[in-house]
């Protein structure tokens, strides 16, 4: 037990390093972290492993180090140190990330959405937040992103930023050609083998997710079929699985490439 000096100013310890008040001002602790309070403490490893993963990601932050570098370095001072493989992929995103979080990133959409999928059997509820705006109730939108409308009754579906691209891994490579994909505009490069956009959740879609694990997505306007959706994956034209799938044909939809701000009503026809 104890703490362990990782860094001048930052340990890493179980709670039990917190019960000392005289031997934590004696070690020039002036805060205390405390990120296990919600685990019961039956469970062995998980204390340590959580404490472990906030230690390595403050060293990621402040020194710069990979993910495993990082975790190496907290092995080093305190060789016991262990993290569960849902730590692992969360110090992963976290580097692939460049050690910020940002929620409107492809990776970190992605990454919630599988772990949607791995937790809800049936899901019934579904998070507000991982559902996008419906394009056609915000008024203000980046000036540089795509709508896509429905090709037959042109209601506005969904944006570019909504689009997951599975082209790529996860990792700090991938996010690197990624950034460069988006300021191109996703023109298109590397997925021409793809004859579907992978999107994340709009939120006309929601009626048509709840309690079911895979279905048709039908426009919410002139209901004509768009593509489909499935929480245990679907996969790609390109042969690549991706998982959960919410799928549109790129033959249902058009591309719009300058929109007319604070109106996307569906012109009357
Ligand atoms: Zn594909
Ligand atoms: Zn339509």
């Amino acid at each position: 037990g104890g703490m362990v000096l990782v860094l001048p100013g930052l340990y890493v310890g179980g709670v039990e390093s917190c019960s000392s008040p005289e031997a934590l001002a004696a070690a020039g602790v002036v805060a205390v972290l405390t990120v296990d309070a919600e685990e019961p403490p039956a469970v062995p490893g998980v204390r340590a492993s959580r404490s472990v993963a906030v230690a390595a990601a403050y060293l990621m932050k402040t020194q710069g180090l990979g993910w495993e570098q990082a975790l190496a370095a907290v092995r080093a001072a305190k060789p016991d140190a262990q993290v569960n493989p849902g730590f692992q992929r969360q110090l992963k995103l976290y580097e692939a990330m460049g050690c910020a979080v940002d929620t409107s990133s492809v990776l970190y959409k992605r990454y919630r959405l599988e772990m949607l999928s791995e937790r809800f059997s049936e899901p019934q509820d579904l998070p507000p937040e991982v559902f996008a705006v419906d394009p056609t109730t915000i008024c203000q939108t980046l000036n540089t992103e795509v709508l896509y409308r429905c090709r037959k009754c042109r209601r506005a579906l969904f944006r570019s930023s909504s689009i997951l691209s599975h082209t790529e891994g996860i990792g700090p490579t991938a996010f690197a050609h990624k950034r460069i994909t988006n300021s191109a505009q996703l023109s298109g490069n590397g997925q021409e083998k793809c004859t579907s956009y992978f999107i994340e959740p709009v939120q006309w879609m929601e009626p048509a997710l709840l309690g079911v694990m895979e279905g048709q997505l039908l426009c919410p306007k002139c209901k004509s079929k768009l593509g489909s959706f499935s929480w245990r994956g679907d996969q790609c034209s390109c042969g690549r699985w991706v998982t959960p799938a919410f799928q549109i044909h790129r033959s249902r939809v058009d591309e719009v490439r300058t929109l007319p701000v604070g109106n996307f009503q569906t012109p009357k026809t």
